[in-house]
């Protein structure tokens, strides 16, 4: 699923599937940290503060 949690597309081309419904205004993987790091490493997309 090429979107982030924020609901942010950052996966190649454009995005084909239908947007999820939670999409936060946090500027996207440009902008957002969190959208950022997802998009990174898209593979790994849990957060950081499970111990
Ligand atoms: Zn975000």
């Amino acid at each position: 699923m090429p979107y982030t949690s924020h609901g942010h597309w950052y996966g190649p081309g454009e995005p084909a599937q239908p947007e999820p419904t939670l999409k936060a205004r946090c500027g996207g993987p440009a902008l957002c940290p969190v959208c950022m790091r997802e998009a990174a490493s898209p593979d790994s997309s849990t957060e950081e503060g499970s111990r």
